[in-house]
């Protein structure tokens, strides 16, 4: 008899709850178990998703950048430059998007 299932604390509101509740009684989180919909804790990590929002974009422009850069370099003429930076410059982009995210996964392993 008694607690067959052990509490938690509430992800959202650190309140004790019932490890086979629905829903955190103190706080209304649908989610006690994480990843939190609610509360103190979520601004932290909303921050550091918003930071790896940006970097990855900065990444991404970067790549896109030498990639045209290089496109240009390596052209003979100015028609074939801009065909060059438009290629690499999407290339760049391309590799530049999965590579950002693999940078923000493995950061986040390390926090
Ligand atoms: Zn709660």
């Amino acid at each position: 008899m008694g607690q067959f299932k052990k509490l938690i604390d509430c992800y959202d509101c650190g309140h004790s709850v019932s490890g086979n509740a629905a829903a955190c009684p103190s706080c209304g989180s649908r989610q006690p178990f994480g990843p939190p919909i609610l509360g103190r804790k979520r601004s932290p990590i909303q921050n550091v998703e918003a930071r790896n929002d940006r970097n990855m974009i900065v990444i991404a422009r970067a790549l896109g950048g030498l990639g045209a850069a290089y496109g240009i370099a390596t052209s003979s003429g100015p028609w074939m430059a801009a065909l060059f930076a438009i290629a690499y410059g999407t290339v760049g982009i391309l590799l530049g998007v999965p590579f950002a995210g693999f940078l923000n996964l493995t950061r986040r392993l390390w926090q």
